[in-house]
């Protein structure tokens, strides 16, 4: 692509956005501008290269501001957490839809060339994830609907709307459903955090504390895939310039448990931990796992970061952020 071509990341102060802004400007795009409703000091990662704004993106006025003059626009930009958060704010998560629908509206009217949206594998009917060796989910089983309550709804109507811009008014329109995203600088405390992140700090607490103690959400053998942040990034620019039309899955096909998932986490730590089950808090569904059939096909690529790689740069990275903290 064009490096003068000039791109809008919106959701930028957060964890997925901050990456997308770093990797435009390290590819040598120069006009990169980045958006958040966040103050700029509250942002995961800030780049002065970048043209930083602060706009509460569900208004159309700021959606106009932010999107005049670009060709490209990524947005990532949504209220939304890790299956705490999701499960008990699902009238706020739901109302990022204002911020999908002004970012589309603006871009048709000032004809911006390509527009991504980032969807989910919350979309997906829960029917086909109720048990922990789930066969893993292609793009058509998210119909019929029956997708995670509030969060998951908001995208896949988010999704269609994408969809009905580039049929009705010929916007390019792109979507990848992210599986499980991680990585460093992304949310690690505060109750938006995803399971990746809080085990990271929970194993970090324990080692810096004496209480070798670990609470586990569910009884643990609730299955998942998770996708390291450069696999994300990666796909994310390749799903952009593509020719793929409709939602397509960007997600690890490495498949297990959140026990598993602390096993690996411990062995990076070196410690292991008493394991406590908190049986009544949120887990969201039995099991979820990414087909990754139709982007191997279209793309010849998928996320391909072992776990336990991704696993062990996160922790490191969270355990510092800790460690600074005690120190301070
Ligand atoms: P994040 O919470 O770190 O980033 C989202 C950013 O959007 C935040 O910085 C937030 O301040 C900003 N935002 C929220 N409301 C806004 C508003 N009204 N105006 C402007 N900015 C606003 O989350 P993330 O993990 O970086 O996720 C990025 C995108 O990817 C989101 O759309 C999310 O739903 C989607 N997604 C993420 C994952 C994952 O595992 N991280 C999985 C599936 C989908």
């Amino acid at each position: 692509m064009n490096h003068d071509s000039k791109i809008l990341v919106t959701g930028a102060g957060g964890f997925i956005g901050g990456w997308l802004v770093g990797e435009l400007l390290k590819r040598g795009y120069r006009q990169v501008r980045a958006a958040d409703i966040k103050p700029l000091a509250q942002w995961h990662q800030l780049f002065k290269d970048a043209e930083n704004l602060g706009l509460d993106l569900r208004h159309r006025e700021a959606c106009d501001v932010a999107v005049r003059g670009m060709d490209q626009v990524y947005n990532l930009a949504a209220d939304m957490g890790g299956i705490g958060y999701i499960e008990n704010n699902k009238s706020s998560c739901m109302l990022s839809v204002l911020i999908n629908t002004h970012l589309l509206d603006a871009a048709r009217k000032f004809g911006t060339a390509r527009y991504f949206f980032a969807s989910s594998a919350c979309v997906y009917a829960a029917d086909k994830q109720r048990s922990t060796d789930v066969v893993p989910l292609r793009e058509e089983d998210a119909y019929p609907a029956m997708p995670e309550d509030g969060y998951g709804w908001e995208k896949l109507f988010s999704e269609r709307m994408c969809r009905h811009f580039e049929e009705d008014f010929g916007l390019t329109t792109r979507v990848a459903r992210y599986h499980n995203v991680y990585g460093p600088h992304g949310t690690w405390d505060g109750g938006r955090e995803k399971a990746p992140a809080a085990i990271c700090r929970k194993v970090a607490e324990a080692k810096l504390s004496a209480l070798h103690e670990i609470e586990i959400w569910g009884d643990g053998e609730q299955t998942r895939s998770f996708a390291y942040i450069d696999d994300c990034i990666a796909g994310t620019t390749m799903i952009m310039k593509s020719a793929v039309e409709g939602p397509i899955n960007l997600g690890s096909s490495q498949l297990v448990t959140i026990n598993r998932l602390v096993d690996i986490v411990e062995e990076i730590a070196g410690v292991r931990l008493r394991r406590r089950y908190r049986l009544g808090a949120p887990t969201g569904v039995r099991g979820r796992n990414s087909d990754n059939s139709r982007i191997l096909e279209l793309l010849g690529w998928e996320p391909a970061i072992p776990l336990e790689v991704g696993m062990e740069r996160t922790y490191r990275w969270i355990y510092d952020q800790m460690a600074a903290r005690v120190t301070a």
